[in-house]
């Protein structure tokens, strides 16, 4: 599919509920999983949302007929030993510049394709979604050397991922101000009539950092979408002046990494009602004051003590800023837990609904009524889950849209002498 061929009008999530593209799909039961809070449950969904939840046994059997489900018979999937829970989101990607350490050195510098990007854009988007991120927000560098392609190719991918994944775009130019910006001004515009999902960058690295953030304004309100900016937030009298210039548009305002914020800031943009996404995996790569982003324990605990929890993205997918970035939103929920000292619970909040609301997405819950955006993980508890869960299967508009299954193997048989805690994930 050519870059070309992205549609000005795609969908755009923060402008208002989209269209199931699968339509009303088949029943499907998700039988005897264990809930977060203990109980084993049958989860029954109907079309993107899920029906019913009643204890294990209660809602089935649902057996598919001969030659397998249809869909209108509906399928049956066992889940024991399986932990149900809200499915994550991303709130932070850079797919635009995924991969990119994966180029092996001396390899030839020549411009990318539209088709390699779109195929590396996409490919960032599935290894999320592997890892059970129903919904995605990407960061996508335009204007300078880059124009527009990267953007086309991250919504060409966007098109493709329809019915597996949400994902978003905003639109991140360099400069914005005075003669210098005029193409990034340009750029702005014209991607928002491609279809960017919302306006972002870096306003520090502007000369006039204060005149970017209008532009901004300016153009999110134009196009009545979201503002998603990038600060290191290490200048307290700075970070004031981004707050009130952006409180018009709250509650559609998200600042991230934060990664040098000091203990003041989590009450300051609680109090403008700011949304804050750490990245605690090492961070992205816009090189704000040359620093990684990284887990900032103190910013962590300032955003509890503010009773604003913060959302936690994945941010680098093997670039430059992070090589061995991985994606997991799991990864995430555990570094802010081990390292940011964030019951689980809390954490895994924050790659999920925290992560949803920063996409403008209602929250998810495993009850009836709500959104059937699921990820079932190995495990009997979610402390068990983010030790590490690799055994995965992914729910997404009440359809399966991904599955891993990890096998461990030994060499010889081994009596236990203690009863075994638990499942290899
Ligand atoms: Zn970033």
């Amino acid at each position: 599919m050519a870059a070309d061929s992205t549609p000005a009008d795609g969908p755009h999530p923060d402008r208002g509920p989209a269209a199931n593209p699968l339509g009303h799909g088949p029943v499907l039961l998700l039988a005897g999983a264990r809930l977060a809070d203990g109980r084993v449950a049958d989860v029954r969904i109907s079309g993107d949302r899920i029906q019913a939840v009643g204890a294990a046994g209660s809602l089935g059997p649902l057996t598919a007929p001969p030659g397998g489900p249809t869909a209108t018979t509906g399928a049956r999937i066992d889940l024991t030993g399986y932990l149900l829970l809200p499915a994550p989101a991303e709130p932070h990607a850079h797919y635009d510049v995924a991969f990119t350490t994966a180029v092996p050195k001396g390899a030839t510098t020549a411009p990318e394709t539209a088709a390699a990007l779109i195929t590396r854009a996409t490919e960032a988007a599935l290894t999320s979604l592997g890892y059970g991120a129903t919904a995605q927000r990407t960061h996508v560098r335009i204007g300078d050397t880059y124009g527009l392609r990267r953007l086309e190719a991250v919504l060409t991918a966007r098109q493709t991922l329809r019915g597996l994944a949400e994902l978003q775009a905003v639109a991140m130019p360099g400069l914005l101000t005075g003669l210098a910006g005029a193409d990034g001004r340009a750029q702005l515009r014209e991607a928002l009539r491609l279809g960017a999902n919302a306006v972002g960058g870096c306003p520090d690295l502007d000369p006039d950092p204060a005149g970017y953030v209008q532009v901004l304004l300016e153009a999110a309100r134009e196009a009545d979408c979201p503002v998603d900016l990038h600060t290191d937030g290490a200048d307290p009298a700075a970070l004031a002046r981004l707050a009130a210039a952006l409180a018009p548009l709250r509650p559609r305002v998200t600042l991230g990494p934060c990664s040098a914020m000091g203990p003041d800031g989590p009450g300051l943009l609680a109090a403008a009602g700011i949304r804050v996404v750490c990245l605690p995996q090492n961070g992205c790569c816009t090189g704000i004051g040359g620093r990684p982003a990284g887990l900032n324990p103190a910013l962590v605990a300032g955003l509890a003590n503010a009773r604003t929890l913060p959302a936690a993205g994945s941010g680098s997918l093997r670039d430059p800023a992070n090589p061995a970035g991985r994606a997991d939103p799991l990864e995430a929920a555990y570094l802010l837990s081990a390292g940011g000292g964030m019951s689980v619970e809390s954490a895994y909040d924050a790659v999920a609904n925290q992560a949803r609301a920063v996409l403008g997405l209602p929250p998810v819950r495993v009850e009836a009524g709500f959104p059937a955006e699921l990820l079932a993980v190995r495990g009997d508890s979610l402390a068990g889950a983010l030790a590490g869960g690799h055994s995965r299967l992914v729910v997404h508009s009440g359809r399966i849209v991904s599955r891993t299954s990890a096998v461990r193997e030994f060499a010889d048989a081994v009596t236990l002498a203690l009863p075994r805690q638990g499942t290899p994930g």
